[in-house]
């Protein structure tokens, strides 16, 4: 046996429990899953098919931890599991498949299969059929601190700008803050717009916060390439920092897979509770609003909607406060046939839009979200991801289709009251 294939092996059976268990055996393979992955539907291609992602870890499971498997393999019926077993499902597993979660909910009999296909990604990972550009990120945010390497003199100059602009200060590493905030690389380099954003709200809304100049990334390569080690170090860093600075709450940006990372597999990861709150960055400003911290004036007029993030909605509960939010800002807000928890993944979360490989799958299956918006006919797509907003972007240039993109925190700046004079110049 090949040392990958002995480090995939142990990887997979690590993976193992009653949730594995109780999930392959209740399987009734109806195929409904097939149906609400988009990869799937725009593809035709039935190995894209959530359960069939699935294969390696139920193959394994079949052959050493059911009754029929181990009989058959006491009388030399069983396959061998194979290296392509593993090396035959890394374009499978990364490439097509977003780990929306979508087909988790369809399945009668509750099957999470999303949560199966990230099992599925340890024993790919350990096995070292990961694709280069994500164990790049990897490696990079583990040396120097963010995917994109060291990002911390571009944040400094961003946050100069923000400060000569407004005359705000951005506060770094002040001890006992309410809120700890963290950013992901991609809204340092490609929309900077969004820090400007949460500095003016704020101060607005009178709210004590700070950056850590030791652990502001929220991006978690780890989680994406399915290497629990990884991920566990880069969010230990996070609550190391909030340990530090003694905050009372860390704040995820518009980042879903971070917000996932923070909020429900951090404690599972290092193996206790927090000191501190998580809330997504549209929980906050949400209760800001309710209480009455955030005021805001003006309305757009062009005809909107909101375009879910996978992880923050459908996996992370958090569906009710970007509407809020977006109607007190619009007035011309239109929902998606699918949305909310059951909206279609933009096509590139899960570390498909980092994985250069995958590029081609990613436009051909926009053609979902294409679907959906040509049924609208809307000028604008509002979100809360800056990786769905890229993803996004990419999508409407490939269709040639002429609608803006906008972050849901920057709209929400720029209505403040203070900033009545800018609306609409
Ligand atoms: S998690 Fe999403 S992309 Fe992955 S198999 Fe399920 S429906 Fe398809
Ligand atoms: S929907 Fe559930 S039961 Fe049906 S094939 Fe998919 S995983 Fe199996």
């Amino acid at each position: 046996m090949s040392e990958r294939l002995e480090k995939g092996l142990t990887a997979l059976r690590g993976q193992m429990d009653s949730k594995v268990e109780s999930f392959f055996s209740s399987c009734v393979n109806c195929g409904i899953c097939a149906e609400s992955c988009l990869f799937y539907t725009e593809t035709k291609d039935p190995r894209y098919t959530p359960i069939y992602k699935t294969e390696p870890l139920r193959k394994l499971w079949k052959q050493e931890y059911s009754f029929w498997g181990k009989f058959s393999s006491k009388l030399g019926f069983t396959k061998t599991f194979k290296e392509s077993d593993l090396a035959d499902w890394e374009e499978l597993v990364y490439d097509g498949c977003s780990m929306c979660g979508r087909c988790s909910m369809v399945c009668p009999m509750g099957i999470d299969i999303a949560d199966i296909i990230a099992r599925v990604k340890q024993g790919l990972s350990a096995a070292g059929y990961t694709p280069q550009d994500l164990v790049g990120a990897a490696n990079r945010t583990l040396e120097f601190g963010s995917p994109m390497g060291n990002i911390l003199p571009a944040l400094k100059a961003h946050i100069k700008h923000i400060e000569a602009d407004t005359g705000l200060t951005v506060p770094f590493d002040i001890e006992g803050a309410d809120y700890m905030v963290t950013i992901s690389a991609n809204e340092v380099v490609t929309f900077p717009e969004y820090i400007g954003a949460i500095t003016r709200i704020f101060a607005h809304a009178n709210v004590s916060w700070t950056i850590s100049s030791e652990a502001f990334e929220a991006t978690n390569s780890g989680l994406q390439m399915g290497n629990n080690t990884i991920a566990t170090e880069l969010v230990g860093r996070i609550v190391a920092a909030a340990e530090k600075l003694k905050v009372k709450n860390v704040v995820s940006p518009e980042c879903g897979h971070a917000y996932a990372a923070i909020r429900w597999n951090g404690p599972n990861y290092l193996g206790k509770k927090y000191t501190f709150g998580v809330v997504h960055i549209l929980e906050l400003l949400d209760e800001l609003y309710r209480s009455g911290r955030i005021k805001t004036s003006g309305m757009e007029t062009s005809r909107m909607t909101f375009h879910d993030p996978c992880q923050i909605v459908r996996r992370g509960g958090v569906a009710a406060q970007p509407r809020e939010l977006l109607a007190s800002v619009a007035s011309d807000v239109t929902e998606m046939s699918d949305h909310g928890r059951m909206n279609w993944c933009c096509g590139g979360g899960g570390g498909v839009s980092a994985n250069e490989r995958a590029e081609e799958l990613r436009i051909q299956v926009f053609n979902r979200k294409k679907s959906q918006l040509d049924e609208i006919k809307v000028e604008t797509m509002v979100t809360a991801c800056s990786n769905c907003r890229t993803v996004l972007e990419d999508g409407l240039d490939a269709n040639d289709m002429d609608m803006e993109v906008l972050g849901l925190t920057e709209l929400i700046a720029d209505h403040l009251v203070e900033n009545e004079a800018l609306v609409g110049s």
